[in-house]
């Protein structure tokens, strides 16, 4: 057997030798160091750490900030950080879906309500319907929280000033302390989460293509408002001139305020005086209060995105790679979707299982979604600042598509990889590989690529997803929360016709389980109850698919044979009949 990339790992014969190859090879006494503490830079935290991978994160704030930014968290967002075991905290300080509330001139007349984001289906294989509307400040803090439940620390008024060093044999940064203290820190690989106005992007001599337009502004700040509902997403004033809009926010009294529009005035307010008066003049109001506004601030249209996600050993995810409109609130999301991508990869690399190719699938996965994402806000952007004929919208009902109206791809569940070179699909390979639109797949055909589904009521006998010991003993979970139980490892979802089937499959990819790339999971149609011990003593987790979800979700016709690899990222990394196919999406991913 040849093995065509060699690094610092001898090439491997089969699944088995390399269940006895679980260390780094890599000589860094740290193996990552994250620029950065915003939504991107601590996900990558998390997910890292849960792989076991030590981290450090340096952030030039001395304090956490404070300004709500992005508040949009999609449906795929919260599958992915209910992955990390974080989603349940994040809709614990998160708002419930909204109506839009549009007042008339008067300021007061409710003109309509609308819904500005469609749900995504009821569905087993769907755990989260709804956007859940979160100030960044919160999401932050959770995010935080989680971080440092694993024993990671965020080191605030940490500063990179350069990066003397970016060879194969790794990255110094340069960096300075709030006393003005330099030193240097050696880290196997540098990740850029330092956002849209960072530093590390211009010092790797990279473009930011795209467009700026400094006439096209929002503003935005933190407001305190008690008098008006909280069962309403506000908004006055007209897109063709100025609007005016209040999100409401965990905790009350807080509201988002935005302001756009051609006639926003040139210089804008900076305390709260300044922004009662204005909002006062767009809403045609004066009777609601505005306690407290800070956190003021103006986006200015900066639409872009950078050339490559990689130079050498250091890879941007977040702003720092891509800037966009605020408009359809995929900012954070497509963030930390970057990072959620990256990080598993990163751990396989550097615990010295996959070779440093691995890292490559990130730009040719991430890429196109980015270049998508940016498109399909950039087509609202237009609409919200009045890039379309006013013939086209001549008052903000009758427009028929409201310029906050978004469409259902925006939920992001319909983003896949279905062309990257890492995935395996084992029924018809071409048809798979010829698809390649990386926001439109949701609902039709399940391919390797995809999003895996969730499916609910499967029962697992004896164990939570922690591996305690349960009471009653059968415990009915999601797919995903079984996917998250296996903490950053893929999971092997082995969908048997027979006993024999489970035998052969955990068998044959037992080395993958060995190794901790992996766990196998068989999901047994109810009428293989009886089986459930014999696939336990073959040293497997089980559960039943009590009722058909499992099994519908990912396309398995009732009585026949599939092994459905997910990915940690939730993605579908192969999907396949056999375990030869199995080991072909391994030996794309690791060294076998
Ligand atoms: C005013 C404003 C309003 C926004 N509104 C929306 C919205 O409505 N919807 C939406 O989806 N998105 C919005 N965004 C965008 C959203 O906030 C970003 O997409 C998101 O924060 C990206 O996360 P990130 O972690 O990549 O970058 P950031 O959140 O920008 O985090 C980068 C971090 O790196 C730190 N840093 C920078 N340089 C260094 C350095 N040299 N050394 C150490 N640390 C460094 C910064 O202090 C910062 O904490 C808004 C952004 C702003 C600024």
């Amino acid at each position: 057997m040849t093995c065509t990339i060699s690094y610092l790992v001898p090439c491997l014969q089969s699944p088995h030798q390399l269940a006895n190859m679980s260390t780094s090879t890599s000589n860094h006494p740290l193996p990552i160091l994250i620029v950065g503490g915003g939504p991107t830079g601590l996900v990558l935290a998390l997910a890292l750490l849960r792989s076991r991978i030590d981290v450090r994160l340096i952030e030039r704030s001395s304090v956490p900030h404070e300004g709500i930014r992005g508040t949009a968290i999609t449906p795929r967002t919260l599958e992915l950080l209910s992955l990390l075991q974080a989603a349940d905290n994040v809709l614990a300080v998160a708002t419930p879906p909204l109506l839009m509330a549009i007042y008339g001139d008067d300021g007061k007349t409710l003109l309509k309500e609308l819904k500005w984001s469609p749900d995504a289906d009821d569905s087993p294989a769907i755990p989260y319907r709804h956007i859940a509307s979160i100030s960044q400040t919160q999401l932050e803090k959770v995010l935080r929280k989680h971080v440092e439940k694993l024993g990671g620390k965020i080191e605030l008024g940490l500063q990179l000033l350069d990066i003397p060093k970016n060879s194969q044999q790794g990255v110094t940064a340069r960096v300075k302390s709030e006393d003005g203290t330099e030193f240097t820190i050696d880290c196997a690989y540098l990740l850029a989460a330092d956002g849209a106005k960072g530093r590390i992007r211009r010092l790797l001599g990279l473009s930011f293509l795209g467009e700026t337009n400094d006439s096209e502004r929002m503003f935005t700040a933190n407001a305190l408002v008690p008098g008006i509902d909280r069962d309403h997403w506000h908004r006055w004033g007209d897109f063709a001139k100025t609007a005016v809009a209040l999100k409401p926010l965990y905790p009350a009294p807080l509201f988002h305020l935005q302001a756009l529009g051609p006639t926003l005035p040139e210089t804008l307010p900076d305390d709260t005086k300044g922004v009662q008066s204005l909002f006062n003049s767009v809403a045609h109001r004066d009777d609601l209060i505005i306690e407290e506004a800070s956190y003021v601030s103006e986006w200015r249209a900066n639409i872009r995105m950078v050339d490559k996600f990689c130079v050498g050993r250091v890879y941007l995810a977040g702003d720092s790679a891509h800037v966009h409109s605020p408009a359809g609130g995929q900012g954070t999301n497509t963030a930390m979707q970057d990072a959620i991508n990256l990080a598993w990869k990163l751990a396989l690399v550097h615990k010295g299982l996959s070779p440093p190719s691995l890292l490559e699938t990130y730009e040719t996965e991430r890429m196109p979604v980015v270049a998508e994402m940016l498109n399909l806000t950039t087509q609202l952007h237009e609409r919200a600042f009045n890039r379309i004929p006013s013939t086209a919208r001549s008052s903000p009902t009758e427009d028929p598509i409201d310029p906050m109206s978004r469409p259902l791809n925006l939920l992001q569940l319909g983003i896949n990889y279905r062309w990257s070179p890492i995935v395996v699909e084992g029924r018809d390979k071409a048809e798979a590989r010829g698809h390649q639109d990386p926001h439109g797949v949701a609902g039709g055909e399940l391919r390797a690529g995809d999003r895996a589904p969730d499916a609910t009521d499967l029962s697992v006998r004896g164990k939570d997803e922690g591996g305690a010991t349960t009471s009653p003993p059968v415990a009915h979970h999601t797919m995903y929360g079984l996917v998250a139980a296996a903490k950053g490892k893929h999971v092997i979802l082995i969908f048997p016709a027979s006993l024999e089937d489970v035998r052969g499959s955990v068998e044959g990819l037992r080395g993958y389980v060995q190794s901790g790339v992996a766990e196998a999971l068989v999901v047994l149609e109810p009428g293989m109850r009886e089986a459930v011990g014999g696939v336990e003593a073959y040293g497997a987790r089980v559960c039943v698919d009590e009722s058909g979800h499992a099994r519908t979700g990912y396309g398995v016709e009732t009585g026949s044979t599939a092994i459905v690899v997910v990915r940690p990222d939730g993605i579908i990394g192969a999907y396949v009949l056999g375990i030869d196919q199995a080991h072909e999406y391994f030996s794309r991913i690791l060294y076998v």
